[in-house]
Order: structure tokens, then C-alpha cells, then sequence
């Protein structure tokens, strides 16, 4: 799968290199520290959906304590091999788990959405693909809302691919990292946290996951779903 090909939206910095570069090359494993990405729109692009208060404070705040935090946790465990200590190694994985998942989800969200977003998807390959796994594009829209309102506190909902069987399926993720299906690529990312969304609807998930399908950017989905694919 062309997990390189969809490192450049996770904030990889990777200053310099072209994607997959090191795989066609063959040198080896370059690993780099995360970085925050840039909003792919203004902050208030989304506003009718998001206010640019709720994006700034989500962006800024929010998710740069994710990078903050996998990249500590990355360096926690570079210590501890340097100490030949890993008493604290359980705790370590799972601020890696928690703050890795947390980054790159945001990292999706942000693309997730598009002030050009919302409609039917064009892409004919990614329709066909909601139709055979949903029966329906309105057949997604339903499950994917349904699951997403049904997130225990906080949250996400996932479209992913999943490639042992060629299929699509909507996945819940619990906090940033519980209950993954391994090995699946998300397509589509809605974040039900309520820093998501507190400060415009209140108690009011479902409104918020009801809109989310006015700005959902099916052009980033069928990018990721070709790229999973090759
Ligand atoms: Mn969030």
C-alpha cells in the first residue's frame, strides 16, 4: 500500500525528500520528528460549519499538544534504551499510541473537510466503492452519522479502507487509538470530541455530525483510497 504517498498530510516534515524516495532508493529508514501542519484553508473558511475560534484553538492548541506529545514520547523511549531502564516502557507506549493516533487523526480532520466540501462524491471510484460496501453513498452517510453520534464521550468517526478484503467500513475510534482494526487506512475523519465542536453546539453532536456532511471533502477521500489501493 503507498503509505508513503500519504505521509505529506500526516506532517511528516521530511524537509527536501520526495515521497517514497527512500523505499525507491533503498537507503533505509529515515525517521523525522513530527511536525504541526498548517490548516489546508484559512480559519474561518469553514464558518457556517466551524467558527475560526473553535479551528484556531483546535489547530493550535489542541492538536500541536499531540505532536508535542508523540514526539516526547518518542524521545522517552530513545532515553530509556540509552538507560537499559524500561520500568516506565508500558506507560511510555501508550502516550506513543494515544498522541501518535491523536496526531495523525487531526492531521486527517483538517483535510477531512473543505469550504469546497459536501454533494455527492465525482470520483467514480470511490462512489462505486460506497455503493458496494454501504450500498448507497446516502447508505454511508447514514451509517457513518449513526456510529459517529453513537461515539462513547470522546471520540471519532472513521471511513476507512481495509485491504484484506477490498472494502470500505465505517470504524469508531475510542479517546484517539481504542478500538482499531489493524492494518485499515482512514479515508475520512470526523473528530466528536467536544473541543470539536462545544463552543457552537453546545450538547449538540448531532447537529454538528449532521452538518459535517455539507463540507465533507470526498476529493481527499478518493486521493487516499487510490493511493491505499496501488
Ligand atoms: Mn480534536
Amino acid at each position: 500500500m503507498g503509505f508513503a504517498a500519504l505521509a505529506p498530510a500526516l506532517g511528516a516534515s521530511g524537509a527536501g525528500q520526495e515521497p517514497g524516495a527512500a523505499a525507491a532508493g533503498g537507503t533505509g529508514l529515515q525517521p523525522t520528528e513530527y511536525a504541526l501542519p498548517p490548516l489546508p484553508y484559512p480559519k474561518d473558511a469553514l464558518d457556517g460549519f466551524l467558527s475560526a475560534e473553535i479551528l484556531e484553538l483546535h489547530h493550535d492548541k489542541h492538536h500541536a499538544a499531540y505532536v508535542q506529545g508523540v514526539n516526547k514520547a518518542i524521545a522517552d523511549l530513545a532515553d530509556a534504551r540509552a538507560k537499559g531502564n524500561f520500568d516506565a516502557v508500558k506507560g511510555i507506549t501508550r502516550n506513543l499510541a494515544f498522541n501518535g493516533s491523536g496526531h495523525v487523526l487531526h492531521s486527517l480532520y483538517w483535510n477531512s473537510m473543505s469550504p469546497k466540501g459536501g454533494g455527492d462524491p465525482a470520483d467514480a471510484a470511490l462512489k462505486q466503492g460506497l455503493e458496494a460496501s454501504f450500498g448507497s453513498v446516502d447508505g454511508f452517510r447514514k451509517h457513518f452519522g449513526a456510529a459517529s453520534k453513537a461515539g462513547e464521550a470522546s471520540a471519532w468517526g472513521i471511513l476507512a479502507y481495509e485491504a484484506v478484503a477490498d472494502r470500505l467500513l465505517v470504524l469508531v475510534a475510542e479517546s484517539h487509538q481504542q478500538m482499531g482494526f489493524h492494518g485499515c487506512v482512514p479515508l475520512i475523519v470526523c473528530d466528536v470530541w467536544e473541543h470539536a465542536y462545544y463552543l457552537k453546539y453546545q450538547n449538540r453532536r448531532a447537529d454538528y455530525v449532521d452538518k459535517f456532511f455539507d463540507v465533507i471533502n470526498w476529493k481527499f477521500a478518493a486521493e487516499r483510497l487510490a493511493a491505499a489501493r496501488a
